[in-house]
């Protein structure tokens, strides 16, 4: 994933069997899989790679507990198996969690609930091939162990089950460098902004560089419209009067300090609405999400609001045994989008938690195929029905049939196999312990980007300054903007800080401390003259105090 103005010339003059449009987990999958398979794929993203829902998310690969409640099994079976491989595919990125659901002594019907429903969803996971921990009942002494902020009265055990977790921008650009290795070229800031029709079907798309201002035309076979939330809007370009089927859903997130909630475990809060909040440990911080309410706002700058950061507050304190968490306990909040499908009726009320996840691939006006819905756990599967479905409707596209399932077997973070894993985070680790990193880097360059922390080792080997934490709370170090830059189509300051690593989105006030001096490594890296350097900074100012208004701005 480099050199962007050589892509771009390539992109103008040549035909590509597939045209994919968006870069987020669901486009980088289609991407994936099609270049797996043979075929030439060029995809476009109008922001940067996983700028809108996929690097909003809960950060869970998972079963999706709660579609057993409403009846969604095969979904949840989907899910499930889903989850166990990519732990296998991705054991850097996606790692095992527990949660704990603490059963309540007036809940007497629910825990009953519960502990069906685990059983039901052990069950689902079921997979000799990859094994995944049952459930267990834990007396209130376990609970607390695992969970000390609990509140103890009223809590006569809990319920320990597992998932998985990742750092979901990562994920997208881990599947985007996989289809770079294959061949994909993958360019940001690129806008779809006008599909070209001959003979009633989409055979190529016009492009704006968002970078350069300037137009490009790219040809193709087939092309697929993976825009999220944004379908609709595609759509619109082949079908004026195109009908909007997406019913957005907004999810809100806020972000407190591990100190301020401590627990050792992810924990699975029922609230009195009947909807479930997570608590997550994650890099550091401590996650509480998230809201599901139908959304008719800006699709392209959803923002939390205070009633949805209070919601989740007040979740989490009717549990809370310690200090009531408040307004000045947050340090980050995001939203994210839905790209939930509209059903019959569904549009009348404002609740969308109980609405389908399932994904849609459908062959819409001028053969332009459309893909929505899904989860960030099941991209994989999703992409492979979409190659299916395409091959199966464009014989002109010669692929190499024999690569069906092919991503089943292929190990992300650019491991060659389990071995390679093995044998490669060994030498990551005696490396960086060479170079004095501390352990805690040495997981984060590991997690962070797989085999390439060997690249950011030996950016610090040539120049030991890059061995510095950006910011002293956590691990990013210098070397990254080095590595980002040159090889991961870095291009802005919020492109580092929010999606290659996650600064901005674990803690704004930290974050906008470190800014300058990773703006000026920028600058040098881009060429930036001080007029640009000063709009980055102001735009990062301007997203992070936008998304955080200042009566939550807290001084921790
Ligand atoms: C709050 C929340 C929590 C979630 N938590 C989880 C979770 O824990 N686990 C899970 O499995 N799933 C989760 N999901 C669901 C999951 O995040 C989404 O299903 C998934 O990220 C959707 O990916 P996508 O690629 O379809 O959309 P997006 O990530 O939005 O990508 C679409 C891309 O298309 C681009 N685009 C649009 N128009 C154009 C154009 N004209 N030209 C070029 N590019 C264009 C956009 O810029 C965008 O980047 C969550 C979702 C939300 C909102």
């Amino acid at each position: 994933m480099k050199n962007r103005n050589r892509i771009i010339e390539l992109a103008s003059v040549r035909e590509y069997d597939l045209v994919v449009i968006g870069g987020g987990i669901v486009g980088a999958g289609i991407a994936q899989n099609a270049s797996v398979r043979g075929l030439s794929v060029l995809l476009v993203e109008k922001d940067d790679f996983s700028g809108h829902t996929s690097s909003k998310t809960t950060k869970l690969i998972h079963g999706g507990l709660r579609y057993l409640e409403t009846g969604q099994l095969r979904l949840a079976y989907q899910l499930s198996r889903e989850r166990d491989l990519l732990e296998q595919l991705a054991p850097h990125l996606i790692k095992d969690i527990s949660f704990i659901l603490p059963l309540i002594r007036q809940e007497a019907f629910f825990s009953l609930k519960a502990s069906v429903g685990l059983s039901v969803y052990d069950l689902l996971s079921f997979n000799i091939g990859h094994p995944h921990q049952s459930h267990k009942r834990l007396n209130p002494q376990e609970v607390f162990e695992a969970a000390p902020s609990l509140k103890q009265e009223n809590v006569t055990g809990g319920l320990r089950f597992h998932d998985a977790i990742t750092d979901d921008s990562r994920l997208v650009l881990a599947v985007l460098k996989s289809a770079s290795a294959h061949g994909a070229h993958v360019i940001n800031y690129m806008e779809a902004v006008t599909l070209n029709i001959e003979s009633n079907t989409v055979r190529g798309i016009e492009c704006r560089d968002r970078l350069s201002g300037t137009n490009i035309s790219v040809r193709c076979k087939a092309c697929v419209n993976a825009a999220g939330v944004f379908s609709d809007q595609v759509l619109r370009l082949v079908k004026d009067k195109w009908k909007p089927r997406m019913l957005p859903s907004k999810g809100t997130h806020v972000v407190v300090p591990l100190s301020a909630f401590p627990t050792n475990t992810g924990l699975l809060l029922p609230n009195t609405d009947k909807r479930y909040i997570f608590v997550l440990p994650w890099q550091r911080t401590l996650l509480i999400g998230t809201t599901d309410n139908l959304y008719r706002g800006n699709l392209e700058n959803p923002l939390p609001d205070a009633d949805e950061m209070d919601y989740l507050l007040h979740a989490v304190n009717q549990y809370n045994g310690g200090r009531r968490l408040n307004r000045s306990d947050i340090i980050s909040a995001w939203s994210g989008i839905r790209p939930l499908i509209n059903q019959p009726g569904s549009s009348k009320s404002n609740g969308t938690s109980k609405l389908s996840r399932e994904h849609q691939i459908c062959s819409g006006p001028k053969g332009l195929i459309t893909v929505v819905g899904g989860k960030l756990t099941n991209y994989r599967l999703m992409a492979e029905e979409t190659l299916n479905y395409i091959l199966s409707r464009f014989p002109q596209i010669d692929a190499a049939r024999g690569a069906v399932g092919r991503t089943r077997r292929l190990m992300l973070g650019g491991w060659l196999d389990k071995e390679d894993y093995l044998t490669s985070t060994a030498l990551i680790a005696s490396r960086a312990r060479k170079l004095s990193l501390d352990p805690a880097t040495v997981d984060h360059i590991t997690s962070t980007y797989g085999k390439d922390a060997l690249s950011i080792l030996d950016l610090v080997e040539q120049d030991a300054d890059l061995k510095e934490r950006i910011c002293p709370e956590f691990p990013p170090l210098m070397a990254e903007i080095t590595h980002c830059v040159q090889n991961e189509l870095a291009v802005s300051l919020e492109d580092f800080l929010a999606r290659r690593v996650r600064l901005a989105m674990l803690h704004h006030k930290l974050c906008m401390e470190a800014a300058p001096k990773v703006a000026l490594a920028m600058q040098s890296l881009l060429q930036w003259d001080n007029n640009r350097l000063d709009a980055e900074l102001q735009a990062l100012s301007n997203s992070l105090s936008e998304q955080l208004p200042s009566p939550f701005i807290s001084a921790k």
